[in-house]
């Protein structure tokens, strides 16, 4: 890479200087040379890769944080409010108490302005970038490499720390719940209360209860690092700029608490102010001719009446067949066999968290 001695030379200097990590991985979209410095606090910089930074305090609290956006590139809200947390670490007008990894997910999209170059980086993590056939794009290199950094970055805590993942989204369409989290498949583990009410706090009350292995981001950082982990879907996509990012200000205040170690008092937990689903059908595309019923704009959570015709595949046709069923990330430009949309029913978790 002819960038290698800039990189080296030039890039710690204006990190140091600027804070702006976000735009050295969007100069460097695919590769960065790694470097490390440490701050006047104590706070130890390190960064591992492009999108790829690790924060490690003089004297670490209890918590190891993995805090990533743009997985998908064109998801610009959370993407700015991490990085403008990341600068405000950098250039100490705050200070962490616990370790932090910083990802931002997929800078060459990002810098495209698209949700993906290739593939969907959040359906191939736990190796699933390893599965497909041919050459591998540039999201299955990705995945492989922000799956070993994340296995890094816990692997050098001990297990009794608490292991933290919450991977920032924004959805393609608007939703009857502005924000929602789904809460990957934890096999049987009770889920976590602690979490849904922090969750809440950052404005988060709508959890879709997963109950099958996945191939996201989050289920991984759930089942093969034993982190409490989620994908969190923010509110809608928009541009760069054209956020209103007042509608983040919960999420932010609560990050910044939690990292800062700043006490908040949390509510009680009332499942009654929750929103709870279980997945009661996945529809996967099968044909070419595959159609959706219902307005393009549909938000996600929308409820039809019992028997409304929502999908049409060749000779197959999906109704609604349960009262509450709603339906959520539909989206019929997906690759043939790729999961088209979900249909969700409302449940009680009464006895299931811990
Ligand atoms: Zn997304």
């Amino acid at each position: 890479m002819k960038t290698n001695i800039l990189n080296r030379i030039v890039e710690p200097e204006a990190l140091q200087h600027s804070g702006d990590f976000l735009g050295l991985t969007l100069t460097y979209p695919k590769e960065l040379t790694p470097f490390a410095y440490t701050l006047n606090n104590g706070t130890v910089v390190e960064v591992w890769d492009t999108g790829v930074l690790c924060l490690t305090p003089a004297n670490p609290a209890g918590i190891d944080l993995v805090l990533s956006s743009g997985v998908h590139g064109n998801e610009t809200a959370p993407i700015e409010l991490c990085a403008a947390i990341c600068q405000d670490l950098l250039l100490e007008k705050i200070q962490s108490r616990h370790r932090l990894l910083f990802l931002f997910g997929n800078p060459p999209a990002i810098n495209a302005g698209k949700r993906e170059l290739v593939d969907n980086l959040n359906r191939l993590f736990s190796g699933h970038h390893s599965k497909g056939a041919g050459e591998p794009g540039w999201e299955r290199q990705r995945a492989a490499r922000l799956e070993r950094y994340v296995k890094r970055f816990y692997k050098t805590a001990e297990a009794e720390r608490e292991r933290l993942l919450y991977d920032l989204h924004t959805a393609i369409r608007g939703s009857q719940f502005e924000k929602f989290a789904v809460y990957p498949f934890l096999h049987g583990k009770p889920w976590s209360k602690s979490q849904l009410q922090f969750l809440q706090a950052c404005g988060v009350d709508t959890f879709l209860l997963m109950q099958t292995p996945a191939s996201t981001f989050s289920y991984f950082g759930a089942q093969s690092c034993g982190a409490h982990a989620f994908t969190l879907e923010l509110g809608k996509v928009r541009p760069f700029g054209e956020n209103d990012m007042s509608r983040f200000s919960a999420c932010d205040l609560m990050l910044r608490a939690l990292l800062t170690g700043t006490n908040t008092e949390l509510p009680a937990f009332d499942e009654s102010s929750f929103n709870f689903f279980v997945v009661s059908r996945a529809v996967n595309k099968q044909t070419e001719q595959f159609e959706l019923c219902f307005a393009r704009n549909i938000e996600n959570f929308s409820q039809f009446p019992l028997g409304t015709l929502l999908a049409r595949d060749g000779d197959i046709e999906y109704r609604v067949d349960e009262p509450g069923e709603a339906i959520i990330f539909p989206n019929a430009d997906v690759a043939l066999g790729q999961r088209a949309m979900l249909l969700v029913k409302p449940v009680s978790i009464a006895g299931q968290v811990a």
